[in-house]
Parts: structure tokens; sequence; C-alpha cells
């Protein structure tokens, strides 16, 4: 496979080999979902070692590499090592202090190397997004978006946050969602304060605004949308706030294209908000990169030095809290090129009263 050859053409030169075996890395060089497995990657060829429970699909579906079932791994490993004549064996730095303490008794014949190289270089390999990734992530936004009209019709007052995240998940479920990409967040009235607040048996009741966060996975890839609905007329201060947090939504969209620094798209946001008079209601970043995790780097933060590049998948989530009161937050997820951005969520964002 493609993604193992550039892993392999980009391996510092200090190393022989590269090990994976972390969930999310496994999935993007093999192209399987799998619960185990060890890849290794040498300078000349790649090996995957895999139990019975997915030798088979592993044997019809993973290529760039081979595929070996797996019976005493270290054993094996050692194998692969003194075939390629390995001495120092690149690791992902999320591996706990056990695994890495596993495998330096276990493989005493190599030197396993534990920094930060590996996981930026896959990261940054990840990081910008294939033709065939960016089809899967459209897919998911669509289960998104479709759910999201669907959630429209269903909400009414007397139905709690959590039978709205639930009809939320089951109905994008249903259109063929392999699952949500997170836990979703519906928190309606005061609850609307907490960013990242969990569904509660609160009903929702007329006057309330309602944010709701979800997304949907489908090839293993997330979506992520948040969009906040009025149940009936919610007045004027919240109409207020609604228009502030959209126009931060819109600006800062529009300000995002390659080579622009993440903080001042960031900055765009902010500006808007905090020259409305809620500088102090937005304590969250902008914005993150998506993929098969649901925050991925870079991000659309004041703290960022990173560069925005074309390839990238990017949210653009300004929101205002209002501490017990009620809270908005909009956000949208976009396909960065060298000239702008596409925006891939298609549902409306002006104002909706139920
Ligand atoms: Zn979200
Ligand atoms: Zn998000």
């Amino acid at each position: 496979m493609e993604r193992i050859h550039q892993l392999a053409a980009h391996m510092p030169e200090d190393m022989d080999a590269i090990l994976i075996d972390g969930a999310y890395n496994r999935l993007y060089y093999t192209g399987m979902h799998s619960s185990a497995g060890t890849l290794v990657v040498t300078r000349d060829e790649a090996y995957f070692i895999i139990d019975f429970r997915y030798i088979e699909v592993a044997k019809n579906t993973v290529k760039g590499c081979e595929v070996i079932l797996q019976k005493k791994l270290y054993e094996q490993l050692s194998e692969i090592f003194k075939k390629h004549g390995i001495r120092r064996l690149g690791i992902e730095e999320t591996k706990t202090m056990d695994e890495y303490l596993t495998l330096k008794e276990k493989l005493p014949e190599v030197e396993v190397m534990l920094d930060r190289r590996i996981g930026n270089l896959i990261a940054k390999q990840r990081r910008i997004k294939e033709p065939c990734e960016l089809e899967s992530i459209r897919r998911a936004q669509d289960y998104t978006d479709r759910a999201f009209s669907h959630i429209c019709e269903f909400i009414q007052p007397g139905r709690t946050e959590k039978e709205i995240a639930l009809e939320l998940e089951f109905y994008a479920r249903r259109l063929g969602a392999e699952g949500a990409s997170f836990e979703y967040i519906v928190v309606a009235g005061p609850n609307g304060s907490l960013p990242h607040g969990h569904p509660s048996d609160r009903p929702v009741e007329k006057g309330d605004f309602i944010t709701m966060d979800f997304g949907c996975l489908a090839d293993g890839y997330c979506s992520d949308m948040t969009r906040t609905v009025a149940v009936g007329e919610p007045g004027e201060e919240k109409r207020k706030v609604y228009e502030t947090v959209l126009q931060a939504n819109l600006s800062a969209m529009a300000a995002i294209r390659a080579g622009v620094p993440c903080k001042e798209i960031d900055k765009v946001a902010r500006d808007i908000i905090a020259n409305a008079g809620y500088g102090d209601c937005f304590g969250h970043g902008l914005g993150h990169s998506v993929g098969l995790e649901i925050h991925e780097s870079p991000r659309f933060s004041y703290t960022s030095d990173e560069i925005c590049e074309a390839g990238l998948i990017m949210t653009d989530e300004p929101g205002i809290y209002l501490e017990g009161r009620f809270g908005v937050r909009i956000e949208d997820m976009v396909y960065v090129t060298e000239d702008g951005c596409i925006n891939l969520t298609k549902s409306d964002k002006n104002l909706i009263v139920l």
C-alpha cells in the first residue's frame, strides 16, 4: 500500500524499522479494523502479524505487506529483525509505559527508540487527506446532515435531551452510519452553557435553545457538526447571541485557506465575539482537524504555531456560553484548499425556530 511505502521512505536515518500497533495508525496503514495486530515497516519490506480472529480478512484485504499469522509474537518479531539486520526500532510515542517496557524486555536485541519523531511523521501523513478519505468523510457528514433534518421534526417540548441524543444516533445508524463518531452532546436551556455537557433527563421547554453536537462514522472516518435551534420564539438577546456566533463562523470560514497561520483564523472569530461584548464567553479553540479520530492536529487556537495546509479537514466552531442561562455553538467541517475551503456541512445555519 502506498501509505506504508511513504512511511518507509521517510523513516529517520538512525532507525532501521518502525513498529506500529496503535489502533488508529494500524487502521490507517492496513485499511482494516482490528483490535490487535502489529505492523513492522523496514526499509525494504513490511509485515503485518495478526491473530487467528482476523487472519482471513487480513490476507484478503491488506496490501503492501506480508501478512503473517501470529503465534509467538516476540519470536516472530525477532526473526524479522534478524532477517533484515534491524538494530534500532522506532515506536509510536502513544504507547503506555508498560507496553514500552515489555518491548524492551522481550526484544533485547534491538534498541527501542522512544521519541516523538514517529508520531510526528505519522501525524504529518495522516493530516493531509487523500481523495478516498475525503469521500468517506463526506459520506459521514451526509448521514449527519440527514439526521439533523430528521431531528428538527422530532424535537418538541417535553422530549428530553437524552431522547433527542438517542434519536439522532438511531436515525443516523439506520441511514448506514457505522456508529457515532463521539458521545453526542445535546444540551438545552441552562445546560446549553456547558460546551461539552452530557445529555440529561431534563425535558425541553418552550423558549429553550438546544445545542446538538454530533457526528457519524463512515469507513472509520469521523464527521463533526453542531447546530443550535430554538424551540419557540427565543427573544431578542438569544437572537443577538446567535447572530454573533453565526458571523464569527462565517468570517472565520472566509479566512480559511492554505498558508494562513491557524491562530489568525481563530482570531477572526474571537475578535467578532469580543467586539459584541462576549469575549469571556468563548473559552475554547475555534476548531480542530478531523480524520480517523474526532480531534486531530492541527487546531485553530490562539496557542497554535501551525500553518493551515491544503488537504486538511478542519472544524469551524465558535460558541458563546452564558453561565446558567443558555449557550450557542455553530460548527461546520471544511476541506482546506490552496485558495479557500470547501464547506462539507450542508445543514442550514440560519436560526431555525421550531
Ligand atoms: Zn463537534
Ligand atoms: Zn468539533
